[in-house]
């Protein structure tokens, strides 16, 4: 099958993938595998923008390990998609460099969702390379030429700075790059179990796609409802409340979650047996990528194998990338002597 183009989003091997991640980008890779030719880049260079630390630097390997265990146990099949490390494709540096001299500092500054990362990491200054994560980003997105980016919301402004980065670059050499379209997941935004934020990696409030069902119960068991009901007999308030975004989103049960919906605004259920059906609706969505993972952890060398034979196919493309990008500017060549 001729595909449509190429795909390039990924992760920071921060920890383990969740909920969130799956509705907001993952659900989408899935989906598009074959329609697409994907790459789905492990982002291992972007932690050192918050976490350039010795000790988070070790812990990148292993969780590498997790997160591609991760992506093949939701169905990211590796004889389709093309998974890859960062910091193995040094043309990466290479294109950062040259796309830094093609966006200002004022429009970097003005996203605020990289001021934000560096409250979170406890920065009390800005360092060049988180305002940098874009151009980085822009640099992953546009080494394979890639089309479209499944990205959750709080990334969608990112893609924005590449899609202006592609558009300056060919406007002044000519054109090399796509501009990428963004593609947001069903769920945008999913929010955490603490009813307070997004959910994730290092808020404390996910569930992990590689929880077992004990831990999702408990999960689901202390997640936050509606504050204002304080008894099970009064009305409750559906809307906003993460205990029914969570049955909208993982619950293909719509007669069930109607039905509680029902109950709920007119005081007629407890938080108990809704939550009770939510726990059995995640853990059945999550049955099937635990079966995956059991199949793939008992191949130790895998992870390994489908991440080196995947780099090695991202650097041929970026090789061919960077011919074309030093040909367009014309950058001075070194003669052979
Ligand atoms: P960290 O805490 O390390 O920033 P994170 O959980 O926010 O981790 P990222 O690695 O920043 O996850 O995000 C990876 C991808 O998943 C991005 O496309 C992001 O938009 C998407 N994503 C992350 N969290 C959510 C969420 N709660 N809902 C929807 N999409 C999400
Ligand atoms: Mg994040």
């Amino acid at each position: 099958m001729a595909k449509k183009g190429r795909i390039l989003t990924g992760d920071r091997p921060t920890g383990r993938m969740h909920l969130g991640h799956y509705v907001g980008s993952m659900h989408n890779r899935i989906r598009l595998q074959d329609e697409y030719e994907c790459f789905f880049i492990v982002a291992d260079v972007h932690t050192l923008t918050t976490r350039p630390e010795r000790e988070a630097i070790q812990q990148i390997g292993a969780n590498i390990h997790e997160m591609v265990l991760d992506y093949l146990s939701v169905g990211i099949d590796p004889e389709k998609s093309t998974m890859f490390v960062q910091s193995a494709v040094p043309e990466t540096y290479e294109l950062n460099l040259i796309f830094e001299m093609m966006v200002s500092v004022a429009r970097l500054e003005r996203i605020p969702s990289l001021k934000d990362m560096a409250n979170a990491a406890n920065m009390d200054s800005m360092p060049f390379g988180l305002l940098g994560y874009p151009v980085l980003q822009a640099a992953d997105i546009l080494l394979p030429r890639a089309n479209l980016v499944p990205v959750g919301k709080d990334n969608e402004s990112h893609v924005e700075v590449t899609r202006e980065i592609a558009r300056r670059f060919n406007g002044l050499y000519g054109d090399v790059f796509p501009v990428p379209d963004v593609m947001v997941g069903d769920v945008p935004s999913l929010i955490g179990t603490d009813g307070q934020a997004k959910m994730s990696k290092s808020l404390n409030n996910a569930i992990f796609l590689s929880d077992d069902a004990k831990t999702v119960n408990e999960k689901v068991r202390s997640m936050f409802t509606d504050p204002a009901r304080v008894r099970a007999d009064i009305p409750g308030r559906v809307e906003g409340n993460p205990v029914f975004i969570y049955h909208d989103a993982f619950n293909p049960n719509g007669d069930e979650v109607n039905d509680l919906k029902e109950r709920y605004r007119l005081g007629k259920v407890g938080d108990v047996e809704v939550k009770k059906k939510l726990a059995a609706a995640i853990n059945a969505f999550l049955e099937p990528m635990r079966e995956r993972r059991v199949i793939y952890e008992a191949k130790p060398s895998l992870v390994d194998e489908v991440l080196v034979a995947g780099t090695d196919k991202v650097r041929a493309i970026a090789r061919e990338t960077m011919t074309m990008v030093r040909d367009a500017m014309g950058l001075y060549r070194l003669p052979t002597l």
